[in-house]
């Protein structure tokens, strides 16, 4: 990332967007998401994550800083590390006071922003989106629904949505949350909440999957649970 990027110092947003192979989304998510941020006047960053794609996405992204080099960012990965660790550096790398993430995949709707960053300012540290209306496969959307009702069953997490990952955080715990290994952003919300951070939730849009494919499928679910417990044995922590 450029000198001219880090010495800016603090921002007020960055957004955070893992991607893999999402060429034909990301013009319109870049669109959408100047579209909501210009009229707000925040001084903000977006963080295009690359996962190593191998499809025109690096291009696209590059096209993006080339023409908004005030906004755009490339943080290409250099090897496909998967969803968490991409994450994990893009907000690591994140210098807004609020870190936002969302999918390339325009499932997520940037719209929700700006009621993201309202909520923000009731005190929560961290505020998750809740995909009321899911637009997924009838299994994923069980599956999901089942990985929610366990958090708040064996927790005490009052959200609805854990998984949704369109989030907010305070810049502050950022560093707190805990992405080892693979899987682990499922968990973010529980990470912060054990250790006693500020979790609350809106109720967001969500779009099917228009174009690509989902990198995900449903034999994930025993691996979930497993994660799930792993979790919270270290009560969240890194
Ligand atoms: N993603 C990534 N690396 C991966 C898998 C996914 O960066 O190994 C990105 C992907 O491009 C998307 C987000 O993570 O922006 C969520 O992936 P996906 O939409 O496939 O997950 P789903 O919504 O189906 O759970
Ligand atoms: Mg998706």
């Amino acid at each position: 990332m450029s000198d001219s990027f880090t010495s800016k110092g603090i921002l007020d947003c960055s957004i955070v967007v893992p991607v893999y192979n999402e060429e034909e989304s990301l013009r319109d998510l870049f669109g959408e998401i100047l579209k909501v941020m210009t009229p707000m006047r925040n001084d903000y960053e977006v963080i295009f994550v690359d996962d190593c794609s191998s499809d025109a996405s690096s291009k696209i992204i590059n096209d993006f800083c080339d023409e908004f080099p005030e906004v755009a960012k490339n943080l290409p990965l250099t090897e496909r590390s998967g969803q968490t660790y991409a994450l994990k550096q893009g907000l690591e790398s994140a210098i807004g006071k609020i870190v936002i993430s969302l999918d390339a995949d325009l499932q997520n709707d940037p719209g929700d922003i700006p009621r993201l960053l309202e909520k923000m300012k009731e005190g929560y540290d961290c505020v998750c989106g809740w995909r009321k209306s899911r637009q997924d496969t009838v299994l994923k959307a069980a599956m999901s629904k089942f990985g929610n009702v366990m958090q708040r069953l064996f927790t005490g997490m009052k959200i609805h949505d854990v998984s949704c990952t369109l989030r907010a955080y305070k810049k502050e715990c950022v560093g707190k949350i805990a992405l080892n290994w693979e899987g682990q952003h499922r968990f973010i919300p529980l990470s912060l909440s054990l250790q006693g951070y500020r979790v609350g939730e809106i109720v967001s849009n969500h779009r099917k999957r228009k174009y690509g494919y989902s990198k995900y499928n449903h034999r994930r679910v025993f691996r979930v649970v497993v994660d799930f417990f792993r979790v919270l044995s270290v009560r969240g922590k890194k």
